[in-house]
């Protein structure tokens, strides 16, 4: 009898373990997840005029049409910074499989780089490719 209940309390300190350590790993993704918010919505650009609809796979951060985005993240998607103003795409650099798009805030100068969408304008990315607009 005494063994069984040896037994139970091994059992059941083992499985408070596992908890515990389950409910550490979910505070770390949370914690992880605060840097990147995902906003994935519908909006007009304000540039081009273009109806922007929801990207579907991942936050859409600029204008498939114009590639222009917005300067308005500190992090990905945490809408923190209080700039605003129009990100112009500059430059396009390589990035694993993809491509990244260099912006310019046309308000306080600040460079961002955002990884192209699968619907966005590939013509678009080609000219800038091909023109580059230097930073400086
Ligand atoms: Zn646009
Ligand atoms: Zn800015």
């Amino acid at each position: 009898m005494e063994n069984v209940t040896r037994t139970l309390i091994i059992i059941v300190s083992n499985n408070l373990r596992k908890c515990f350590l389950f409910y550490i790993i979910i505070a770390v993704k949370e914690m992880e997840s605060k840097k990147f918010t995902m906003i994935d919505e519908p909006f007009i650009c304000e540039v081009c005029g273009e109806e922007v609809k929801p990207l579907g796979y991942t936050a859409r951060d600029h204008c498939p049409f114009c590639l222009s985005s917005k300067h308005v993240d500190v992090n990905p998607g945490d809408r923190l910074e209080e700039c605003h103003g129009v990100l112009k795409p500059i430059a396009i650099e390589k990035f694993k499989d993809t491509f990244k798009i260099i912006y310019k805030c046309e308000k306080c100068g600040k460079i961002r780089k955002n990884v192209m969408a699968k619907d966005d304008n590939f013509d678009k990315i080609l000219e800038i490719m091909a023109n580059p607009i230097n930073i400086d």
